[in-house]
């Protein structure tokens, strides 16, 4: 069996994280080192490595995931907006290996990202 994930020991409680949501599915909890004034990590569960490795059986677990970063951005006020980002394998800057969307609000955010 492959070693469990950074993200599967915050899952676990193996390791310290600021939660902000949980249910079965799914955990959300706030970037250790943010890049804006909010910026929290939703991730499944299951610790599917990458979007290359999603499979065909994962599309109603990645539905549920945009429902809950919908709800938590409303949580979190972001009303003028935010940005979801998923950073794919190592040109896509990718540093953690259990597939995570970045969402970061409270800031002007600029376009194109490095
Ligand atoms: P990525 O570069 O897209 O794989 O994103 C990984 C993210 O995980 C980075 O933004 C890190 O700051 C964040 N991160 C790494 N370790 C932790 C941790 N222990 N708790 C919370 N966020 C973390």
């Amino acid at each position: 069996m492959s070693e469990k994930t950074l993200f599967s020991k915050i899952v676990d409680r193996e390791i310290p994280a600021d939660i902000v949501y949980e249910d079965d599915l799914c955990l959300a909890f706030r970037d250790i080192s943010p890049q804006s004034p909010v910026h929290i990590l939703v991730i499944p569960k299951k610790p599917i490595p990458s979007i290359a490795a999603i499979a065909d059986e994962d599309a109603n677990l990645l539905g549920h995931l945009w429902l809950i970063i919908r709800n938590i951005a409303a949580a979190e006020e972001l009303d003028n907006g935010y940005r979801v980002t998923v950073n794919c394998g190592h040109e896509g800057g990718q540093t953690v290996d259990h597939l995570h969307f970045h969402l970061m609000g409270g800031r002007q955010l600029k376009w194109p990202p490095g």
